[in-house]
């Protein structure tokens, strides 16, 4: 074909907020977008700026796309929502987060003490209703074709999107990717953990060449892609010193 590998990358805008990345996904006709989160604070006015580079406005967005609930990438859902007029798509079982009401249990706890303070001091995480359910599989119309990748463990309804044309994988808060520093998020974060390896195996037999998660320090798939495999053999080799007798 011909085509650079990495043309992609021209197609998705970053919107750096202060703690995670959300996207702009740029449909191939260039006339409208998709947002892949929502962040926190400050991003709404960089998601309106990166529009109007584009030539495009907020009503130009035809979706929001939703990897999960929590509040670094569900606060401004609601704002989202009335200023695009698009609708949300996300798995059902991230409404309990959007609305707050997750029932956190041992030390998951301290994630919904986390948000509670993040609510009250930003004034983000206004209720929001999802209007398309997703579930694993689901081919969605948009950037040339996504199709919703389920990954529990972060949180129930967790997912990645995948985009089959351009082999690139935006896998979410399934691991976060920063120089030497890249590992899945903090245990308090991960309301069921024991579904993460299941969910880790699934997202490397799918063998995406390019993957984005939501936090990262530079918009470079294959790199992420390699920090995700070193993760994945610093974790077997952990499990493997673990199961050795010792001597
Ligand atoms: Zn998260
Ligand atoms: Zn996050």
């Amino acid at each position: 074909m011909g085509r650079n590998a990495n043309d992609w990358r021209a197609g998705v805008r970053t919107i750096r907020g202060v703690m995670g990345v959300c996207h702009l996904l740029v449909e191939p006709d260039g006339r409208g977008a998709v947002l892949l989160d929502t962040g926190l604070i400050g991003e709404p006015r960089q998601i309106r700026r990166e529009l109007r580079k584009l030539g495009l406005g907020l009503r130009d967005v035809r979706a929001i796309l939703l990897t999960h609930g929590h509040l670094d990438h569900a606060g401004n859902l609601a704002w989202a929502k009335a200023e695009t007029g698009a609708p949300i798509f996300a798995h059902a079982a991230e409404q309990a987060h959007i609305d707050g009401t997750f029932p956190y249990r041992g030390i998951n706890r301290w994630c919904g003490r986390l948000e509670r303070a993040g609510r009250a001091l930003l004034g983000v995480g206004a209720p929001a209703k999802i209007d398309v359910t997703i579930a694993d599989g689901n081919e969605l119309p948009f950037w040339g074709g996504l199709r919703v990748v389920h990954l529990p463990g972060h949180t129930l309804g967790h997912c990645g999107f995948y985009s089959v044309r351009h082999d690139v994988l935006f896998s979410g808060d399934l691991f976060d990717s920063y120089f030497f520093l890249a590992g899945t998020a903090a245990p308090i974060l991960n309301s069921a953990p024991e579904l993460l390896p299941a969910s880790l195996e699934k997202a490397r037999r799918l063998g995406a060449r390019f993957m984005v998660p939501q936090h990262y320090d530079v918009l470079d798939g294959a790199l992420h892609r390699q920090r995700f495999d070193a993760m994945l053999l610093r974790k077997a080799r952990r499990r493997a010193d673990r199961a050795r007798p010792a001597v």
